[in-house]
């Protein structure tokens, strides 16, 4: 048995420039891992069987879940014929704007290559990836990256940066494919926030960074979902930082440049709101594998 971390990812940035006729969009974005990760452990079985067990009941684990269409696709494109064991621990939240199911879906590519000892570079396993979903190719590296296309064509960016994040939760579900449908041609962009980010990264500013934090999806989830708007106001006044929103969202995130101001942000949050989380970034996450156990 071995296991894999698939790790959280927020967005630094995200701007769309068209939809596509294939009803894609075409974005542009800064992905970061952050140290927030469910638990892929992985095992052969004695029968030919694809078995996922998770830790979370309102996720199904039948071929909808993506970490079983990673298990399929990978003996799909490898012939392999091998039952394959998933045990799932889930701690990112659910339908969140983390990439908690790319994620563990990327996690299943890279940890049953290594159970078989399959050789697939992590170029091969990210464009087995990118037919899963758009968000899994990033995932199969981790760290650092600029999304492009329908965010499957990555240009990976290694920076000297390390900031805190304070991950705030709404207890709100939210349709990513709503709030995408929500955006309006003004939304749509020519001059992305990408680069600006990428240079502040690379030039170690943290105090520039969180004032560099970009999402055009924030303002429509924001009017779809005026509690979560709500609660960042609230935030916010807590806080007297910018918050931000991941992805399509609800989850909302503060950066932090020292331990010091995350804890003195996460106490103040912790008493007035639950669902508060310190974490940080995570620049390499290829020694994500714990081995064998
Ligand atoms: P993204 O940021 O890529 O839009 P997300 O973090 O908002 O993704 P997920 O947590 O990946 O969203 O879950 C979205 C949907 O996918 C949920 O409705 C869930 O039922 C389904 N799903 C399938 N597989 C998984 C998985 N392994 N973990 C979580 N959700 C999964």
């Amino acid at each position: 048995m071995l296991l894999e971390r698939a790790y959280a990812k927020i967005n630094l940035t995200l701007d769309v420039l068209r939809r596509r006729p294939d009803g894609y969009h075409e974005v542009d974005m800064v992905m970061q891992s952050i140290d927030l990760s469910d638990l892929v452990w992985l095992d052969c079985r004695s029968d030919s069987e694809i078995v996922l067990d998770l830790n979370a009941g309102h996720i199904p684990s039948d071929e909808r879940n993506l970490a079983v269409q990673a298990a399929m696709l990978f003996r799909k494109y490898t012939g392999i014929r091998a039952g394959v064991q998933i045990n799932l621990e889930k701690n990112i939240p659910v339908a969140a704007g983390l990439a908690g199911g790319s994620s563990d879906a990327a996690a299943v590519l890279r940890g049953l290559n290594r159970l078989f000892d399959t050789g697939l570079t992590s170029d091969e396993l990210a464009d087995m990836g990118a037919e899963i979903g758009s968000d899994v190719p990033f995932c199969i590296y981790g760290g650092t990256a600029i999304a492009r296309g329908r965010g499957e064509v990555l240009e990976r960016i290694a920076h000297p940066c390390h900031l805190y994040v304070l991950l705030i939760y709404p207890r709100v579900f939210v349709s990513t494919a709503d709030i995408y449908q929500a955006l309006q041609p003004t939304d749509f962009v020519t001059a992305v926030q990408s680069e600006r980010m990428v240079q502040a990264l690379m030039e170690q500013d943290v105090d520039a960074v969180p004032y560099l934090v970009h999402n055009v999806m924030q303002h429509v989830t924001f009017a779809a979902y005026p509690g979560v708007k709500q609660l960042a106001d609230k935030v916010e006044s807590v806080t007297r930082h910018p918050v931000h929103m991941s992805g399509s969202g609800p989850t909302l995130f503060c950066l932090a440049p020292t331990v010091q101001q995350a804890n003195r942000m996460y106490n103040a949050l912790r008493g007035v709101m639950r669902d508060v989380h310190l974490s940080h970034f995570v620049s390499n996450i290829s020694n994500s594998g714990d081995g064998e156990v």
